[in-house]
C-alpha cells in the first residue's frame, strides 16, 4: 500500500457499533471485566486504549515498523527510549540534536549513571572513535535541527550494529513521508508528533516506532511503566492530522523550496541551509536516504544590514514562535529560543550563531511568503 493510502486508512475503522467512518474517542480511564480474567482487551487507559491503539497502528504502518507507542510528548518518547539503558551504559549522540534532547542527555542522564558523548555525526570516524565497550545506544537526528546537516543513516547504524548498540533515529523533521530509517536498519524511530504528523499546532505528542516485535514489547512495557502514554483525546487529534500528511508535506516542501531559492543569494542573507538547494553539502546522502527535502530551512541573517528585531516585527504571516511542522509558517531564533538550553558552548560547537534564524514553512501561498521576506529583509 502506498504511504498516502496508509495515512488515510490504517487503524481507522474501529467502530462496529454504529459504523462510524472515523475512529471514536474512548476517553474512559478504565474498562470493565465481564468476569475476572475476561475483558475486551483493555483494562486501563495508561496501559492501553482503543483510540490510541488506532494511532499506534497507523504510525507503525507509515514507518514500516512492527509496532508503536504514542506518548504524551516527543520528549516523553525520547525519555522512554533512554530507559532501554541502565546505569553504567554509554550513549553516543549527535552534537547538533534537538535542544530538549540535548538537555535530557547532558543534564539528566549522567545523574542516572548514563554517560553521553556528543559527536559530529557527519564524521563516521568520529562516531567510531566515540564508541566504547560500554556504549549501548547511538542517537541520530537527520536532518539536524536547526542547521539541516545530513547524517549517513546506513553508515552510522552499521557502526551501532557492529558494536551491539541500539540505534534510534529522531525522524521528526522529515516524517515517514520523506524518510524511513528502518530501511537503513534503525531499531527505533521517534517522533515529536506535535510537529508534522499532527501538523496543525494544536496538540503535543510523541511516538516511538519499533523495528521488531521484541523491541516493541520492551518499549511498550516501558511506556506503561513510566506512565508517558498519550491521552485518548490527543491521540485522536494526531490520527486526524496524520491523514493529510502526504498533501501537507508536499505543500510544505514546494513552499520551502521557493523561499529557500529566494533567500539564497539575497544581499542581506549570508547563508541558507536547505536540503533542496544544490549548494547543500549532503547531496549524495539526500538522494540515498530521503525522498524529499521537507519544510524546514534556516539562514544566517546579516545583522550588520538588517536589525534583527525589526526583521521579525516587519515579517508578515510568520509568527515568532518555537515549534514547527504546522500548517502556519513560524520563525524563531535558535540561539535565544529553541536551542538556548544548549548553553553557549554547545551552541557554538554545533555551529549555531546569534544570526541563525530557523523557519518552519507553512502551506500558505509561496508568493505571499516570499513577498513577506522581501519586505522584511529591506531592513
Ligand atoms: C519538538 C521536537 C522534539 C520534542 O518534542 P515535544 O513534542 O516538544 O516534546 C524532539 N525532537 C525534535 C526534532 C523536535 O523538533
Amino acid at each position: 500500500m502506498d504511504i498516502r493510502t496508509k495515512a488515510v486508512h490504517t487503524g481507522v475503522y474501529k467502530d462496529k457499533s454504529y459504523n462510524s467512518v472515523t475512529t471514536p474517542i474512548y476517553p474512559s480511564s478504565t474498562f470493565y471485566f465481564d468476569k475476572i480474567g475476561q475483558n475486551k482487551g483493555y483494562d486501563y487507559t495508561r496501559s492501553g486504549n482503543p483510540t490510541r491503539d488506532a494511532l499506534e497502528e497507523n504510525l507503525a504502518d507509515l514507518e514500516g515498523g512492527a509496532g508503536a507507542s504514542a506518548t504524551c510528548t516527543g520528549m516523553g518518547a525520547i525519555t522512554a527510549t533512554t530507559f532501554f539503558l541502565k546505569s553504567g551504559d554509554h550513549l553516543v549522540a549527535g552534537d547538533d540534536i534537538y535542544g530538549g534532547t540535548y538537555r535530557l542527555f547532558k543534564q539528566v542522564l549522567p545523574g542516572m549513571g548514563v554517560d553521553v558523548s556528543f559527536v559530529n555525526m557527519r564524521d563516521l570516524a568520529a562516531v567510531k572513535a566515540a564508541v566504547t565497550p560500554k556504549t549501548r545506544m547511538v542517537w541520530i537526528e537527520t536532518p539536524s535541527n536547526p542547521l539541516l546537516n545530513i547524517v549517513d543513516l546506513e553508515g552510522v547504524i552499521a557502526v551501532a550494529k557492529a558494536n551491539s548498540c541500539l540505534s534510534v533515529v529522531d525522524n521528526t523533521f522529515m516524517s515517514p513521508y520523506f524518510q524511513q530509517p528502518f530501511q537503513f536498519g534503525a531499531d527505533m524511530v521517534v517522533h515529536s508528533t506535535t510537529k508534522y504528523l499532527n501538523g496543525h499546532s494544536d496538540v503535543v505528542g510523541g511516538a516511538i516506532v519499533y523495528a521488531s516485535e521484541e523491541i516493541a514489547e520492551r518499549g511498550k512495557w516501558l511506556v506503561n511503566a513510566l506512565g508517558v502514554s498519550q491521552s485518548p483525546y490527543d491521540a485522536w487529534l494526531v490520527l486526524r492530522g496524520v491523514k493529510t500528511l502526504a498533501v501537507r508535506m508536499e505543500a510544505h516542501q514546494a513552499n520551502a523550496q521557493a523561499v529557500a531559492e529566494f533567500l539564497d543569494g539575497h544581499p542581506h542573507v549570508k547563508k541558507v541551509y536547505y536540503p533542496g538547494l544544490p549548494s547543500h553539502p549532503g547531496q549524495e546522502l539526500i538522494k540515498k536516504q530521503m525522498t524529499g527535502f521537507g519544510g524546514m530551512l534556516s539562514f544566517e541573517l546579516d545583522t550588520s544590514k538588517v536589525d534583527r528585531d525589526n526583521f521579525f516585527a516587519n515579517l508578515e504571516y510568520f509568527c515568532l514562535a518555537e515549534s514547527l511542522g504546522g500548517i502556519e509558517s513560524l520563525i524563531e531564533h535558535p540561539w535565544l529560543m529553541s536551542h538556548s538550553s544548549m548553553g553557549e558552548e554547545g551552541l557554538k560547537k554545533s555551529g549555531i550563531t546569534d544570526e541563525t534564524i530557523r523557519v518552519s514553512i507553512g502551506i500558505e501561498a509561496a508568493a505571499d511568503l516570499i513577498a513577506a521576506f522581501d519586505k522584511a529583509l529591506k531592513g
